[in-house]
């Protein structure tokens, strides 16, 4: 598949919102061991706004204002600090971006590389601090060197390098958020805004290996 068009990415976001949702009590757990674990109901929460959002809505005039309105959606529901980063990648990421009713792998990493500069802007997190950006910006660059191959084999090493991002994050400890206080408690277990991360390019890459259906 070479590309998506409108109606592909909005049931693509659709998509990855379920996913997202179905993986509340994972997302929970994780961010339980070292957070306050209200991560998973948050992103589950804004990832079913979203989702109402985009199906109460007909027709779009370019895909990234279906990107916009669910990271809107998600922004104004989440609340806390999560909700303006995830918000944000996906609403970041659509800011500035040419209108147009197909989306290819080379926009996509484009979109990603602007929501990871948003989020590291907003958050000043950068890689190695436990957070979503040790995560996110392996898989952005991972994109930008394979977006020549095509949306899937973009998206799978997209995915390949979100998931080492999560592994480092068990070493390391957190600079941000509440697992700042536990110091070396942290180590050994993941993150969770990064394993949300990686649960979305997985579900990117698995909407686009079905075929975009
Ligand atoms: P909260 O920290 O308000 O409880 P969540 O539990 O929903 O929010 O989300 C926590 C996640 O947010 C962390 O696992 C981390 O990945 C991400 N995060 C926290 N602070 C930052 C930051 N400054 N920059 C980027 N990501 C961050
Ligand atoms: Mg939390």
């Amino acid at each position: 598949m070479e590309k998506l068009s409108i109606e592909q990415v909005k049931e693509m976001l659709i998509y990855v919102a379920d996913r997202i949702i179905e993986n509340k009590p994972y997302l929970t757990e994780i961010d339980s061991a070292i957070g306050d674990g209200d991560h998973g109901i948050g992103m589950a929460g804004g990832m079913q706004k979203a989702k109402a959002k985009l199906e109460a809505q007909e027709s779009f005039d370019s895909v990234y204002d279906i990107f916009a309105m669910a990271g809107k959606a998600m922004l104004m529901s989440m609340g806390g600090a999560s909700g303006v980063i995830f918000g944000s990648l996906y609403l970041a990421g659509a800011k500035g971006m040419e209108p147009g009713t197909e989306l290819t792998a080379e926009d996509l990493a484009a979109m990603e590389r602007k929501s990871l500069e948003a989020v590291k802007e907003r958050g000043k997190a950068s890689v190695g601090d436990k957070t979503m950006v040790d995560a996110l910006e392996p898989a952005v660059e991972a994109m930008e060197a394979a977006c020549h191959k095509g949306l899937l084999e973009m998206l799978k090493e997209a995915e390949k390098a979100a998931y080492q991002g999560v592994e480092n994050t068990k070493g390391q400890l957190a600079k941000y958020g509440r697992a700042k206080s536990l110091l070396e408690r942290a180590i050994g277990h993941q993150d969770a805004g990064a394993t949300s991360v990686a649960i979305i390019f997985r579900s990117m890459r698995e909407f686009v290996e079905k075929g975009g259906k």
